[in-house]
């Protein structure tokens, strides 16, 4: 599922959102390409994506260049509602969403002051929530909503 995902951006992308009604830090697990098992008419995702390939290590280095510089510096008056899955597709279609998962619930622990009361969203099309729900379950993650696109429901493509 796509959305506020600025093109050319690393797999770390902050955001003022209407859905969290504040900001957001989203986490994209396909920079290199859409990657999704829906054909939405509307969907918001560029044709012809091409960036570097999703990593662990990437996604490391980008949350903690985000507590430690970015935040303070860009966003310091705004607190953090949530840490978002969404990106360029459809975000359990990913072998990295379950330690992605992870790094992000070790950054809620280590800057609680910024991330400690913040939700972790997941934007699905619902095809892999059980997954999802059973890894909140098993992992006690810190959850917030999961939004689901309901309209593509019994149209799998
Ligand atoms: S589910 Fe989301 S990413 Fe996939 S095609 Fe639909 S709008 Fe695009």
């Amino acid at each position: 599922m796509i959305h506020e995902t600025p093109a050319g951006k690393g797999v770390v992308y902050p955001v003022v959102s209407r859905r969290s009604s504040g900001l957001s830090l989203g986490v994209n697990l396909f920079p290199q390409a859409k990657a999704c098992n829906f054909d939405c008419p509307y969907c918001e995702v560029p044709p012809g994506i091409s960036g570097p390939a999703f990593s662990l290590d990437a996604l490391a280095s980008e949350l903690e260049a985000f507590f430690n510089k970015e935040y303070p510096s860009a966003w310091p008056s705004y607190s953090l509602k949530d840490i978002c899955f969404s990106g360029n597709g459809e975000p359990t279609l990913s072998p990295y969403l379950f330690p992605a998962l992870e790094l992000c619930a070790q950054s809620r622990r280590s800057y609680p002051e910024i991330a400690g009361k913040s939700a972790l969203v997941l934007i699905t099309n619902a095809t892999g929530f059980g997954a999802w729900a059973n890894l909140q379950r098993e992992k006690g993650f810190p959850s917030g909503p999961s939004w689901i696109q309901a309209d593509r429901l019994c149209t799998r493509q």
